[in-house]
């Protein structure tokens, strides 16, 4: 789940390890270690806590070409030095380090135990480390692929052995795994921002790939041992990417690249001839993409929540049925797959094990599915029939900002090309390039307001729990807006549409919950305003992120403004103080905002 890093060559290996793994703690994790070969043996190092307890720890002096390192995040065993990874055969001589789940561990444990094998800590991963030392086989390759045919689960392995200290091998199913090229030297690491300082020529593993890495090159096959042919490609992740430049956390750094960052996505997909998006990654020809008579949007947790208000603006501007579903309970339920819906996949990392289970389902099935994916060469946008790359650049919040407006811009190009090609006008084409060519700019306006809208959020710091409504297009704004306040301030804040008040929460409703309202300008603006009013009855305070031609009357409300747009992109918008709110509550609070507990970047197990 969390992070894996690897290095052979002629430098020290240690320092490189540990600061490989520094670039992977935004992923989220609980404590980290490193094991390096030199001329006496392996040197396991592990700590709870941060890699910079980790890197407090590892002698400066420690020799050793090669090694591993690894942050964990737990799933099996508590978080402590003895479970933490790497992990090694009994003599020492293998050590292991694994993210993801090994499905049958216990059965395994249990096997190991009555052959006499004393198992030093509670994971799952330990058992890797047993299987290779055991095996017949007499290659480290060997070994790795004997083991890991008794394995059943998911995992990114990286595995060295003291007795062929030139080499690492490598396994990949179903979570990331990528080699770095260098000169003379290569790296393996589960993320590129691990690696980008060294070298950005990288090769992607697949799911059922191995890779024997060395200082001089790699080979990867598969596990029926037949070689693969890889050609590296090149991370497009600068390292000034990877840092602060100023800001206080990367989430406040995220917020405000969305203004360049959209530019950007947007340069070279508006056609405005045709009044359409140029979508060339979708691999759907005009014929195809009229054939579709339904959409349907799967992602997990705020992606799912940005394919509602996706599935919104597809059925508004498409006039085809859409609708968004969370891809972690779709995959457990025995979904319909039409070959007439076109299916959209959706996550920051593409790798999000729930979303990348419901694409292999509806492949399997027969149904037609595109990505809108950031990370480039990840295991959604490669599995995927096509896609839309989101080209938000590295986020490294855990709390995600800048990748959710690029999904819902993502929509908004797929809805105007579909539009297209069923019922949308050349005119209304025209009114949304405009309206999406005035996004980045308007978004610069919204942050320029930052102060007022942290004001705001001080105070709902102090709130125990937190209401947020919207209706319609405004009610997937008000889920996302209360899950970023969950995410980083560990307050309760639950979303409602605004036309369920009073089937039930407006019991909660009083002095002591506060709520905030999506307002918008637009055909719904009086019944958002009649819904403000009843809560205002009941003694509740109230925050409005709204427009500026909103009169909200005698309503006593905290306003935040921002600039009006199109109605279908007005949700867009209207979500960045959401974004600003939760923000400076975190801040407030004190809490650890790039890093929320319990919390992981890409959720890669089940
Ligand atoms: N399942 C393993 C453990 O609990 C690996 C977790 C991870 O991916 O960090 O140790």
């Amino acid at each position: 789940m969390c992070g894996i890093v690897g290095y052979v060559g002629a430098q020290p290996a240690a320092p490189i390890l540990v600061a490989g793994l520094g670039r992977l703690e935004y992923r989220g994790y609980d404590s980290a270690g490193i094991a390096v070969i030199g001329s006496r043996g392996a040197k396991v190092i592990r700590r709870v806590g941060r890699v910079h307890d980790l890197a407090a720890a590892v002698p400066e002096r420690t020799s050793g070409g090669i090694g591993i390192g690894h942050t964990r995040w737990a799933t099996h065993g508590a978080p402590t030095e003895a479970n933490a990874h790497p992990h090694g055969s009994q003599d020492g001589r293998i050590q292991v380090v694994h993210n993801g789940i090994i499905d049958n561990a216990a059965i395994l444990r249990e096997r190991l135990a009555k052959d006499g094998v004393v198992l030093a800590s509670d994971t799952d991963s330990e058992v890797l480390a047993h299987l290779i030392a055991r095996s017949a086989e007499t290659s480290l390759e060997g070994a790795v692929l004997d083991a890991l045919a008794h394995v059943t689960g998911t995992y990114a392995v990286a595995v060295v052995d003291v007795s062929t200290p030139d080499r690492i091998v490598v396994a990949r199913n179903g979570s990331p795994l990528i080699l770095g090229v260098g000169e003379r030297e290569m790296f393996v690491a589960s993320d590129a921002a691990a690696l980008v300082r060294h070298t950005s020529s990288v090769v992607h593993l697949d799911d059922g790939e191995f890779a024997t890495v060395t200082a001089t090159g790699f080979r990867t096959f598969t596990g029926d041992r037949q070689d693969t042919a890889k050609t590296p490609t090149t991370v497009d992740l600068t390292v000034e990417e990877l840092e602060l430049a100023g800001h206080e956390h990367f989430m406040h750094k995220e917020i405000h690249e969305q203004p360049a960052s959209l530019e950007r996505m947007l340069r070279g997909r508006l056609d405005d001839r045709f009044a359409s998006a140029r979508l060339d990654g979708l691999r759907l020809d005009l014929r195809e993409l009229r054939g579709f008579r339904r959409v349907k949007v799967l992602g997990c947790g705020s992606a799912y929540y940005v394919g509602q208000a996706g599935a919104l603006t597809i059925e508004a501007l498409a006039r085809v049925p859409a609708d968004a579903e969370p891809a972690s309970e779709f995959r457990y339920r025995n979904p319909v797959i039409e070959p007439d819906t076109l299916y959209v996949a959706v996550s920051q990392s593409g790798e999000t094990a729930d979303t990348l289970f419901a694409v292999r389902e509806i492949q399997r099935k027969g149904g037609r599915v595109v990505g809108l994916v950031n990370v480039v060469g990840s295991a959604i946008a490669r599995r995927c029939d096509g896609g839309i790359y989101l080209h938000a650049g590295p986020e490294i919040s855990v709390a995600s900002t800048k990748a959710l407006t690029h999904m819902a811009v993502g929509f908004a190009l797929l809805a105007l090309a579909l539009g297209r090609v069923h019922d949308l006008s050349h005119a209304d084409g025209t009114r949304i390039l405009a309206g999406l060519k005035a996004l980045p700019a308007q978004i610069g306006e919204v942050l320029a307001d930052e102060q007022s809208i942290a004001d705001a959020g001080r105070r709902l710091a102090h709130a125990r729990s937190l209401l947020f409504i919207g209706r319609v297009r405004g009610y997937p704004v008000a889920r996302e807006a209360a899950q970023k306040f969950k995410e980083i301030t560990y307050r309760h804040a639950e979303a409602y549409p605004s036309s369920e008040l009073k089937h039930g929460p407006l019991a909660l409703v009083g002095p002591e919950l506060p709520t905030v309202a999506i307002v918008p300008d637009d055909e719904l603006r009086e019944r958002n305003i009649a819904a403000a009013h009843e809560i205002l009855a009941r003694r509740g305070e109230l925050t409005v992120i709204t427009h500026p031609g909103v009169d909200l009357g005698d309503l006593t409300a905290h306003r935040i403004t921002v600039p009006k747009n199109e109605p279908e992109l007005d949700p867009i918008l209207l979500t960045i103080p959401a974004q600003l709110l939760a923000y400076h509550a975190a801040r407030t609070l004190g809490e650890d905002i790039d890093r929320p507990r319990n919390l992981a970047k890409s959720v890669t197990v089940e």
